[in-house]
């Protein structure tokens, strides 16, 4: 999914949330107004709100109808009490006072907005864990520093960057799937959709949009390339399978590039990439739209045995 997907969906959430507690309320008041006195009562509060309007419009006071309407409050309160009711239940109970589950206030998305997005893109994310980011990371050596801050920079020149594409090549150990998630993580946190996957599951996933019917292959393909961020991790570690891993891994770059959507690529293989997935996929990973970050140095989970 996409973020306009994603802001559909809280949108009818947040109307479908309005209209339970619109709902209930109106309910509880037809219940209510089944009592004769009741109704006597409420027909009177709703013509004395509407003179109270008029003369506060004209200027007139409004101390002796004001008055009326705390008696008639609280002779229904007592009369709603009788049939297990409190005046509140005649009110719509929205979830989030600011915006009355609108999710905008004075034009501007709500925080209850905010963070319902938010919930959304990080399940589906597929991230391990979503606190994750760029300021949490705690650089072991230079080089993960250096790394650090060339993603900072990516992040606050997003989203006019001109590569991207990120491919980290590096050991095993050289921290670069935890630098991928901060960054991933950085981009989840703006309302990116992100999803992360292994190039093992990819894989698998190619596989399985290979075989099944073709009315299903574009359903199969479309969450690869509509979320905003896809992040594939140790590409090279999954065995490839003829005819599909490389045709269907080509296919995702090229759609994806085509579509200016952010794929970050960790991987053990550096330029070996072009004898393990030929010329048209590493032309597309060592292309000018490609950030590319090279961690050398030892294994550092080894270094600290
Ligand atoms: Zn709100």
């Amino acid at each position: 999914m996409d973020k306009k997907d994603v802001f559909q969906q809280v949108q009818k959430q947040m109307e479908d949330k309005r209209q339970r507690a619109e709902t209930k309320a109106q309910l509880a008041l037809d219940f209510a107004c089944k009592n004769k006195d009741f109704a006597l009562l409420e027909s009177e509060r709703r013509s004395l709100v509407f003179d109270m309007g008029k003369n506060l419009f004209l200027g007139k006071p409004v101390d002796k109808m004001q008055s009326r309407m705390e008696e008639i409050a609280s002779q229904q309160a007592l009369l709603l009490e009788q049939m297990a009711l409190s005046p509140d239940d005649l009110v719509p109970q929205y979830s989030c006072k600011v915006c009355n589950d609108k999710g905008f206030v004075d034009g501007k998305k709500c925080k209850c907005f905010v963070q319902a997005t938010n919930k959304i893109l990080s399940d589906n994310s597929n991230l391990c864990d979503t606190n994750l980011s760029l300021d949490s990371v705690v650089a072991k050596n230079s080089t993960q520093q250096d790394v650090v801050d060339v993603f900072k920079k990516y992040l606050s020149a997003l989203p006019k960057v001109p590569k991207c594409n990120v491919f980290v090549t590096g050991g095993t150990g050289t921290g670069k799937t935890h630098l991928v998630t901060c960054l991933a993580n950085d981009l989840l946190k703006q309302n990116y959709s992100v999803l992360f996957t292994s190039s093992f599951n990819l894989n698998n996933l190619f596989l399985q949009i290979h075989l099944a019917p073709a009315y299903q292959k574009n359903a199969l393909f479309a969450n690869l390339l509509s979320t905003d961020v896809l992040v594939i991790d140790d590409l090279g570690s999954e065995n490839k399978y003829n005819n599909v891993t490389e045709e269907y891994l080509c296919n995702l770059l090229s759609e994806r590039m085509a579509g200016k959507k952010y794929t970050f690529i960790t991987s053990n293989l550096g330029k070996q990439i072009q004898d393990v997935y030929g010329d048209r996929i590493y032309s597309r990973i060592f292309s000018q739209k490609t950030l590319l970050i090279n961690m050398p140095g030892k294994d550092l989970r080894v270094e600290r045995n």
